[in-house]
């Protein structure tokens, strides 16, 4: 039986650490060609090489119109083709309201709905020309249930499900289907950035009583990049051992 992901081709953003590091890791495992980027090219080469089997790392800042149209072309003329892309870059800037200032509102909005727009739009431009491909967009539980600190983030992530519906519906006839992923709680660099108190808090609240890792955010990632998914489309799986259900 061949692999999974045989012969496909991908590229993850934000993929130099974290959850993004770790589905570019399993779509490799599965059998792609994966391309990683990231806000810093030798983070995402680094990354890329320790993943071996033909990954590649670049440079890409997902705000940036040139730089993720750039990213796309460069992935169609290394890899040969673009058969999945992961919006999965993104940022927080945690603040109550009081505290919270416009920067902190905007540089979240920014990275999560307009990167990942540009990013549904550069890839989807590809793959309608070849009649399939695949889309998986990372949100977060928080985008569903918000959570307290989140303004910000949490009109982001419910924005990413609402482009992920209205892009699926777009590009359906296309043959290119959008999903996105709603993971809770996942230990990785971005989750380490709170105290051990709030972090213990939210680990209570969750039915299976544990963060997640992020390979098993990647799960569902390759679940939703292969053919195993090829009747799905506008669909939200939650990645979050039963929080927020
Ligand atoms: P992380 O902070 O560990 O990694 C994020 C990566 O994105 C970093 O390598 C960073 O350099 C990169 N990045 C940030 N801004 C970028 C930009 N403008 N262009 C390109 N790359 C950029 O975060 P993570 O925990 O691995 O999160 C990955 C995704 O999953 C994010 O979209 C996050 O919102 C989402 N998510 C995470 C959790 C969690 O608990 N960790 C839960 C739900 C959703």
């Amino acid at each position: 039986m061949s692999a999974l992901l045989e012969g496909r081709r991908a590229v993850v953003t934000g993929a130099a650490q974290g959850i993004g590091l770790a589905i570019a890791t399993t779509l490799a495992e599965h059998g792609a060609r994966v391309m990683l980027a990231d806000l810093d090219g030798e983070r995402a080469a680094a990354a890329a090489e320790s993943i071996g089997a033909g990954a590649l790392g670049t440079a890409c800042d997902v705000t940036e119109e040139a730089d993720v149209d750039a990213l796309v072309g460069h992935a169609v003329d290394a890899l040969g083709g673009l058969d999945l892309f992961v919006n999965n870059a993104g940022i927080t800037r945690d603040a109550s309201l009081k505290k919270m200032t416009v920067a902190d509102f905007d540089a979240v909005i920014t990275v999560h709905l307009r990167g990942t727009w540009l990013g549904i739009r550069a890839a989807s431009a590809v793959m309608r020309e070849a009649k399939r491909g695949s889309i998986v967009n990372l949100s977060s539980m928080s985008g569903k249930v918000g959570n307290p600190g989140q303004t910000n983030y949490s009109a982001a992530k419910a924005g990413v499900v609402g482009m992920t519906k209205a892009a699926a519906k777009e590009l359906a006839h296309h043959g290119v289907r959008v999903n996105a992923i709603q993971p809770g709680l996942i230990r990785t660099p971005m989750t380490a950035a709170m105290t051990p108190e709030a972090f213990a808090a939210t680990e209570s609240t969750i039915p299976m009583r544990r963060a997640g890792e992020p390979s098993e955010v990647a799960g569902a990632v390759a679940f939703l990049g292969s053919d195993l998914s090829s009747y799905m489309t506008g669909t939200v799986l939650e990645v979050a051992g039963g929080r927020g259900m």
